[in-house]
């Protein structure tokens, strides 16, 4: 018996059974990259997280719209509320347009998203397109009090929204604990409490990103947007919101608080968070000098990197542990998931090639018969139980074993039913390649196996071997190259037709 799907809510604590809103559909909403700079492992992770999420629930047949937004807006240099907006300030400084910034770094990550074969979300909302719907919900925040304007800027009163609701309930943080640890105000600033964040800043007269509002021309602060756009493509209550750890307070919890107030209602039901990634232990961080961005590691260009991993290998890391665990980067651990990677592909491979064959006579042996469905049966196991991809590797690796049994001994696939090795074939296929999303990516240099087969031409050619001559040339040119007879050699060149 299969169990139900389980998933761990961080809102509530538990892991608990998952039962969308209004099955079959589930919306749900991810923080996306803010793209002001080079993706790297934890943006792989976080993305890499929710996209089996995705895809395990379209498997399961769940119709899913998933939103993962862009922050091109309202990201401000001290993560909090404070200083110059990220983006904005790398412009100023490089004398380029914000877009061309948020851009460039929206393009480079979705290359990079595209080699993780990350699937591209439903809708993909930038902040900076939805000033209009930000807006709206602050001045709603304005109206019911739970807002107010202080030199054109609008902060959120979490005093107030704490008086009649549970603040801090996602990440478990306390008013008062929270009061102690942040720092005093100076008296120059525009908050009446620490704790209160910025819903729209004033623009100085040099900050180039602003829009007209009715307190100042200014910018949305960071939390509002997500707030804006998840009710905007799913409503005021939905199915999951998603993001990295780190995300978890102040802009979780803010976001709970801006929807809360605004909509009367929770907007997700289920929160899920992904853990973050260490390098040989140590957070990672730019001024530790173990800032590895996705392009480094494909490259191997980085003093930390013994060589370069191709993307599946990085995927099949991460899908190495469960993402709530914590998981630590290493050229060991690349190359061993480098190695685990290829064996899952060479499982495919062997797949491909083989077939059911059942000559007259033949008997299906019972025991073999209940293992092989057992073995099927485990590999949905660890996807069920909040989407724990390393149980499921380690199902895919146990039935492996059989696959490789059938190989290596043909006859033996009769020992089971052709429903039963069908299934397994379907199955193997579908998780190793839909659910998990790792594909077959050939790394071969194409210049080095096209020159070994110019060997075996010349070779051919010296045995006066015509017959082989001419299939190679035939060979090679149906896949678009030419053999080349020169006069001391033999050469190749792109068949121009
Ligand atoms: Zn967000």
């Amino acid at each position: 018996m299969l169990t139900p799907l389980q998933v761990y809510n961080t809102l509530s604590h538990k892991k608990e059974i998952f039962e969308p809103i209004h099955a079959p559909f589930v919306g749900m909403y991810v923080c996306g990259p803010t793209v002001y700079g080079e993706a790297h492992l934890g943006h792989a992770r976080s993305a890499i997280t929710f996209d089996i999420i995705f895809r395990y629930l379209t498997f399961s047949g769940y119709k899913v719209r998933y939103v993962r937004n862009i922050t091109d807006v309202g990201h401000l240099e001290n993560d909090a509320d404070e200083g110059e907006d990220k983006i904005a300030k790398m412009a100023r400084l490089s004398q380029l347009e914000p877009m061309e910034i948020a851009n460039f770094y929206m393009n480079s990550y979705h290359q990079d998203m595209s080699k993780l074969n990350v699937l591209s979300p439903s809708i993909e909302p930038l902040a900076s397109g939805h000033i209009v719907e930000q807006l709206t919900m602050i001045q709603s925040l304005v109206e019911q009090g739970l807002a107010y304007e202080s030199g054109g800027s609008v902060y959120f009163d979490v005093n107030k929204y704490a008086a009649s609701n549970e603040y801090g309930e996602l990440s478990g943080r306390k008013i008062d604990e929270l009061l102690n640890t942040t720092r005093e105000l100076d008296g120059q600033s525009e908050k009446s409490s620490p704790l209160n964040f910025a819903l729209w800043k004033k623009a100085s007269p040099e900050h180039i990103m602003r829009w007209p509002s009715p307190w100042s021309d200014g910018f949305p602060g960071w939390h509002i947007e997500c707030s804006a756009m998840s009710k905007k493509y799913l409503g005021d209550h939905f199915d999951i919101h998603g993001g990295g750890m780190d995300l978890l307070f102040p802009h979780h919890e803010s976001e709970i608080a801006q929807s809360k107030a605004c909509n009367h209602t929770a907007p997700a039901k289920y929160w899920m968070h992904n853990n973050m990634i260490t390098i040989n232990g140590q957070k990672m961080g730019k001024s530790l000098g173990n800032f590895i961005t996705l392009g480094q590691l494909f490259s191997g260009k980085h003093d930390l990197l013994h060589r370069a991993y191709s993307p599946m290998t990085i995927r099949f890391f991460i899908l190495q542990a469960q993402y709530r665990s914590t998981l630590d980067f290493s050229n060991e651990a690349l190359h061993a998931a480098q190695k685990g990677y290829l064996k899952l592909m060479n499982g495919l491979r062997i797949l491909r090639g083989l077939n059911y064959a059942n000559p007259e006579g033949t008997m299906v042996n019972d025991a073999a018969e209940a293992e092989l469905k057992k073995l099927n049966e485990d590999l949905l196991l660890g996807m069920n139980d909040d989407m724990n991809t390393a149980m499921t590797i380690a199902a895919l690796f146990n039935l492996l074993k059989k696959i490789n049994a059938f190989y290596t001994a043909p006859a033996s696939i009769t020992n089971v039913s052709e429903a039963n090795f069908n299934f397994m074939k379907q199955q193997y296929t579908a998780i190793v390649g839909d659910v998990l999303g790792l594909v077959e990516e050939n790394t071969a240099d194409t210049n080095q196996l096209i020159l070994v087969l110019l060997d075996f031409y010349k070779e051919a050619k010296n045995n006066k071997d015509y017959a082989k001559v001419d299939e190679i040339r035939a060979t090679l040119k149906k896949q678009g190259i030419l053999l080349k007879d020169m006069k001391d050699r033999i050469d190749w060149a792109y068949d121009e037709i």
